[in-house]
C-alpha cells in the first residue's frame, strides 16, 4: 500500500532537474547571502541526498528497484524536519509536490520496519494509550482550576480551547493555555475545555506512522465534533497545520472551524473586545512556525488526468492547483505584535512562506538532535543579526527547540500569548 502511494507520485519525482534551488531561499526574498540556506539537514551534513531534491531522486531509485529500503536510507530520510521549505522553493520555478514525496517515502520506510526506534516507541505509546508520551496524570485539568470554563461535552459553549494534550507534558504549556483562556474570558467569549483531551497525534504524523495517525485523527474529530462548538482554538502552530491542512488527507477535518490563537487574538483586538494598555519596551523579531505558515494550507481537490506529450513530457489536464505556502497564517501574529505599545519588531531574512525551520519538528529533535541544533543556532544568529533582543513565535515546538540549544538564554524566546497577556495587563495571574 505505501509502495503504491509512493509509485503514484512518480511524475513528481521525475520532474526534479537537480538544480538545487530547494537548498536555498529564492534570491528575491533574501537580503543577505548568509541566510540563503534553506534546509537544516543539508547545512548539517553537506550532502545533496539530505535535500528535498535528493529525497526525490532516492524515492525514484527505490520504486525503480535501484536501491532498497535500509537503515542508511532511513537515517537520511528522517533527518528531514518536514518543514516544507524545499517544497515552496522548488515551486518558485516549477509545479511539483516535493513534500508529498518526502512524506510518502518516510511512510514506506516505516512500513518496511525501518526508521528511528525512538519514533516507533512514541507511535507504540500513542497506539496503546492514546498519548504519545503516555497517559496524562489524574489531575490533568488542574491547569484550568478556578477559571470560568465550561466542561465539554456535558455543558455547552461556543468555543473550545483545545491544547492538543500538550498541557499534560510541560508546565509552561499549561501556563500558556491558562493565559490564553484568561484572555478569551476577558474578551467575553463563552469558552469550554475537554476534561481529558485526546492527543492530537502530531508525533505519528511527523514520524510517518500513518495507520496510527489515521486512527487517532478520526478519534480526535469524533471528540471535537461531540463537543458541539462552532469554533476550536489551538495555541500551537504545529497543531493548527496538522488539523487544518493534514487531517483532511489522513481522516477528515473537524466540523467546527479551527483557528490559531494568533488569528483569534487578532480578531478580538480588531473588534475592540480586547485591549493592550501595558507597554512592553523590547526589540523583537517574529519567527514564522512552518506549520502555522506554509504548512497550514488545506488540500485542494482536483479531478483530471495525467497525460504525456512528445513521448517524455507528462502533464496534468486540467492543471493541478498547487499550494505554495502564500496563504498560510503570517499577518495575524504580526498585526497582534504591532498593536503592543513600545514593542519594536524587525523582520529576519527568511520569513513567511520562506521562513527557516527552527529544527523542532519532524521528530528530528528526538532522532537527529545535531540537525535540530544546527537549525536553532542558525535561526538565533539570524535574529541577533537583525538586532532583535528576543524571538517571538507562536508554536510550542519552535519555542522549545530554540531555547534548548542556548542554555544561557542569551536570546529569550516568547510565545505570542505571553506578550499579549502581559500587554493586556493580566501578568502575574496565570502562574
Ligand atoms: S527538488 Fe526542485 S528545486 Fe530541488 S533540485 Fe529538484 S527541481 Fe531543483
Ligand atoms: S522539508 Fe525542510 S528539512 Fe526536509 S528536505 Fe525539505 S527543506 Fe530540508
Amino acid at each position: 500500500m505505501t509502495k503504491r502511494r509512493l509509485e503514484a507520485l512518480r511524475t513528481e519525482m521525475t520532474k526534479c532537474t537537480r538544480c538545487s534551488l530547494c537548498k536555498m531561499v529564492p534570491m528575491p526574498t533574501v537580503k543577505d547571502a548568509k541566510y540563503a540556506n534553506a534546509c537544516p539537514p543539508v547545512i548539517t551534513n553537506h550532502f545533496h541526498a539530505y535535500s528535498g531534491g535528493g529525497l526525490q531522486v532516492m524515492a525514484l531509485s527505490l520504486i525503480d528497484g535501484r536501491i532498497d529500503v535500509d537503515d542508511d536510507l532511513a537515517r537520511v530520510a528522517f533527518a528531514c524536519t518536514t518543514c516544507g521549505l524545499c517544497d515552496v522553493s522548488c515551486k518558485f520555478i516549477m509545479e511539483a509536490e516535493r513534500q508529498d514525496v518526502i512524506l510518502a517515502l518516510r511512510e514506506h520506510i516505516v512500513a518496511q520496519g525501518h526508521g528511528p526506534d525512538v519514533h516507533r516507541a512514541a507511535a507504540d505509546r500513542l497506539r496503546g494509550t492514546g498519548y504519545s508520551n503516555g497517559p496524562p496524570p489524574a489531575d490533568a485539568s488542574n491547569w484550568a482550576a478556578g477559571l470560568d470554563l465550561k466542561s465539554l461535552p456535558e455543558e455547552r459553549a461556543d468555543v473550545l480551547l483545545y491544547t492538543g494534550a500538550s498541557v499534560y507534558e510541560d508546565p509552561r504549556h499549561a501556563t500558556q493555555a491558562r493565559k490564553l483562556a484568561e484572555l478569551m474570558l476577558a474578551a467575553g467569549l463563552d469558552v469550554g475545555i475537554l476534561d481529558r483531551e485526546p492527543d492530537v497525534g502530531i508525533d505519528a504524523f511527523w514520524t510517518a506512522h500513518r495507520g496510527v495517525l489515521e486512527t487517532q485523527a478520526a478519534h480526535v474529530c469524533d471528540v471535537l465534533d461531540a463537543s458541539g462548538v462552532s469554533t476550536i482554538v489551538v495555541p500551537s502552530g504545529s497543531h493548527l497545520g496538522l488539523l487544518r491542512a493534514h487531517y483532511p488527507r489522513y481522516a477528515r477535518a473537524p466540523r467546527a472551524k479551527v483557528v490559531h490563537a494568533s488569528e483569534l487574538l487578532d480578531d478580538l483586538l480588531r473588534r475592540g473586545r480586547l485591549s493592550l494598555p501595558e507597554p512592553i519596551e523590547r526589540s523583537v523579531t517574529y519567527h514564522d512556525p512552518c506549520y502555522l505558515g506554509r504548512q497550514s494550507e488545506p488540500p485542494q481537490s482536483w479531478e483530471g488526468e495525467e497525460k504525456m506529450t512528445h513521448g517524455v513530457l507528462t502533464y496534468f489536464d486540467p492543471p493541478k492547483p498547487i499550494n505554495n505556502g502564500v496563504n498560510g497564517v503570517y499577518d495575524p501574529p504580526r498585526r497582534v505584535l504591532d498593536r503592543i505599545r513600545g514593542l519594536r519588531r524587525t523582520e529576519m531574512h527568511r520569513i513567511r512562506e520562506y521562513s527557516f525551520c527552527c529544527g523542532g519538528g519532524g521528530g528530528v529533535p528526538e532522532a537527529h538532535p545535531e540537525v535540530a541544533r544546527t537549525a536553532a543556532e542558525s535561526r538565533i544568529e539570524e535574529a541577533e543579526d537583525v538586532g532583535a533582543e528576543a524571538i517571538v513565535t507562536a508554536c510550542r515546538y519552535c519555542a522549545t527547540n530554540l531555547e534548548r540549544w542556548q542554555p544561557g538564554g542569551a536570546m529569550p524566546v516568547f510565545d505570542l500569548i505571553d506578550l499579549v497577556y502581559e500587554a493586556a495587563g493580566l501578568q502575574g495571574r496565570a502562574t
